[in-house]
């Protein structure tokens, strides 16, 4: 079972991801980074069902330092490199 996320680094990086799905509205009409507020959605979901920070791909913990620069990633750099090669 994962942990669930209560650290104050954690609860930040959860509102930068409300803020990224707030986005969303805006980036529909304008087509720019509407792919981004739509991870950011997806990873909201992931921190509800406590699978936040968890390749989608391997199952391994992604580097904080990853989820520092892009904190709505599904995906370690690895396996995100290989997603986007496919
Ligand atoms: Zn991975």
């Amino acid at each position: 079972m994962q942990r669930r996320i209560t650290t104050s680094r954690a609860k930040k990086r959860q509102d930068m991801l409300h803020d990224l799905a707030s986005d969303e509205v805006v980036c529909v009409t304008t087509g720019t980074g509407y792919s981004r507020a739509t991870e950011a959605v997806h990873a909201l979901g992931r921190i509800r069902d406590g699978t936040y920070g968890i390749c989608a791909d391997c199952r391994k913990r992604i580097p904080a330092a990853r989820l520092m620069v892009k904190p709505e990633a599904a995906r370690c750099v690895a396996c995100q490199v290989e997603y986007e090669r496919r």
